[in-house]
């Protein structure tokens, strides 16, 4: 990996003179060892490199660090074509404020998700939210003008997005949302699972085309897949007939608004990959006037994070209780093979992302799957300088998968509520943390978090323990100061930037 005319030089003077004892050769390895650990697991600790290098000085692994931090080569190699180039995407840009994280300091959320939905009409058999719970309609105006005040008060390069929580086009005036939203110069991305998206609809919203993207939960690629997943007859054919329309509306109303669908591999569904490139493909065939479904992103069962665990959350119709094993996952491998090969064929034009975990895959490289943070290691007062989630009540949670009406337990993540000014989001957060309460977490609350949660938690904790061993995130081996910026964070998922 490490060309030694490259680095020889440099060695000779920085670390073979410097250290007793070490060849060449030695300290290649362990360049490549770093550099290897960090294309494969961004999470990990300083001291299991430590340890992994086995030599007693600490001194040495600094300068190592060092040296891999400099070589822009090793910088680009680590963080933008590595199997693990999707985790990195999110890490870098938040990676500034980690350290504001870990005191306590208040700063305005990087990233907000609003979750505007007044009920769902799916039973989705993976998910958590309470299936009893809806809102109150009566609330849902002043639910509008709180959320509303929070995106006038949030800061220059925050990253908003809309979705669930509950189903976001289950809010008759959502449109309100977005236009303040866009008047604001925010590019906002919609998740939706479509079945509300009727042309009925629309014409209320007429907002929705001033989207950045949108996003359809695709739960199925016929009749039978959908209702098994959604509970719900008739789901598939309204799902699919208003996306039909919705992307030929699109063509003649705002043609740079991405239109796609997120499939979540289940053990019941993974080998049916090719069957959702054909869906995508007869709608495409539907849309006579222009462009059709522009990205795909496929995503692991997220279950496999925030838990299955049956006392919890009973409130629903079915639970699916299949896991994916490693011997899916090692299918699964040669499926994500033979996708690429039809989606060039089938769909040539269609992005597709394959998300943390599955891009290991895609990249022929087993996984066991995402990052998973236990009970025990869920930081106590979250992360809300750096991501948070409100819902219609403007009750602010910290963190994503906790985000649905009475779900079971989710109080103790809800740090405050928006009301008026006085209760802006800036001043709930402020109060959260100089209350300096801890909240203390038990095994099955890492069910709250989702991937991405799971992902600014280990970031976090990784920085921590870092610099309690002494080697701090800026003595690392990564550059995160060239990706210091607010601007960086990805927020659609129809391009690989960050
Ligand atoms: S996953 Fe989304 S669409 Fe399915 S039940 Fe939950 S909120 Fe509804």
């Amino acid at each position: 990996m490490i060309e030694k005319e490259d680095l020889e030089k440099q060695l000779e003077n920085n670390i073979i003179k410097k250290y007793d004892n070490l060849d060449f050769k030695k300290v290649k390895d362990d360049i490549n060892s770093i550099v290897n650990s960090f294309s494969m697991k961004p999470w990990i600790p300083q001291e299991n490199i430590f340890k992994s290098i086995n030599y007693k000085n600490k001194n040495y692994l600094i300068d190592l660090n060092k040296i891999v931090r400099e070589n822009n080569k090793l910088q680009i190699l680590i963080t933008k074509n590595s199997a693990a180039k999707k985790y990195w995407n999110t890490i870098l840009p938040f990676s500034y404020r980690v350290n504001d994280v870990i005191r306590n300091n208040y700063k305005f959320p990087l990233r907000i998700a609003i979750f505007p939905g007044v009920s769902c009409m799916f039973y989705c058999g993976f998910c958590g939210r309470n299936q009893k719970a809806k809102y109150d309609t009566s609330i849902i105006d002043d639910g509008i003008k709180r959320i509303n005040n929070m995106i006038s008060d949030a800061e220059n390069g925050t990253k908003i997005s809309i979705s669930g929580g509950l189903e976001p086009l289950t809010n008759p005036r959502l449109g309100k949302i977005i236009k303040k939203g866009s008047d604001l110069g925010y590019k906002l991305p919609l998740i939706t699972n479509a079945y509300s998206l009727t042309e009925g609809y629309i014409k209320k919203n007429p907002e929705l085309w001033l989207l950045d993207s949108l996003r359809v939960s695709l739960y199925g690629y016929d009749e039978e897949s959908y209702k098994k997943i959604t509970q719900l007859d008739k789901s598939y054919k309204i799902v699919k007939k208003n996306v039909i329309n919705f992307l030929r509306s699109r063509n003649e109303n705002n043609k740079n608004l991405k239109v796609g669908f997120n499939f979540i591999i289940l053990s019941e569904n993974y080998k049916n990959l090719k069957e959702v490139l054909l869906f995508i493909k007869e709608i495409n065939n539907e849309v006579t006037n222009g462009a059709g479904i522009n990205f795909l992103t496929l995503r692991d069962d997220y279950q496999s994070v925030t838990g299955r665990d049956e006392n919890f959350d009973k409130d629903r119709k079915y639970r699916i209780t299949n896991t994916m094993c490693e011997d899916d996952r090692q299918n699964l491998l040669e499926i994500i093979g033979d996708f690429e090969k039809l989606k060039n064929k089938h769909c040539p034009d269609l992005h597709v992302d394959y998300g943390y975990s599955l891009e290991y895959l895609s990249q022929k490289i087993f996984d066991r799957g995402l990052v998973k943070i236990k009970g025990n290691e869920i930081r106590s007062f979250g992360f809300p300088q750096l991501s948070i989630a409100v819902d219609l009540h403007g009750d602010i949670f910290l963190f994503r998968e906790a985000g649905f009406l009475n779900r079971q337990g989710n109080e103790k993540v809800i740090i405050g509520r928006l009301n008026d000014e006085k209760n802006s989001l800036e001043n709930n957060i402020k109060n959260f943390l100089r209350k300096n309460e801890p909240i203390k977490f038990v095994e099955n609350d890492s069910r709250f978090l989702d991937s991405f949660d799971h992902v600014l938690n280990a970031l976090v904790n990784q920085a921590e323990e870092d610099e309690k061993f002494g080697i701090p995130l800026n003595l690392g081996p990564i550059a995160f100061k060239n990706f210091d910026k607010k601007e960086s964070i990805g927020n659609n998922w129809y391009s690989d930037d960050i």
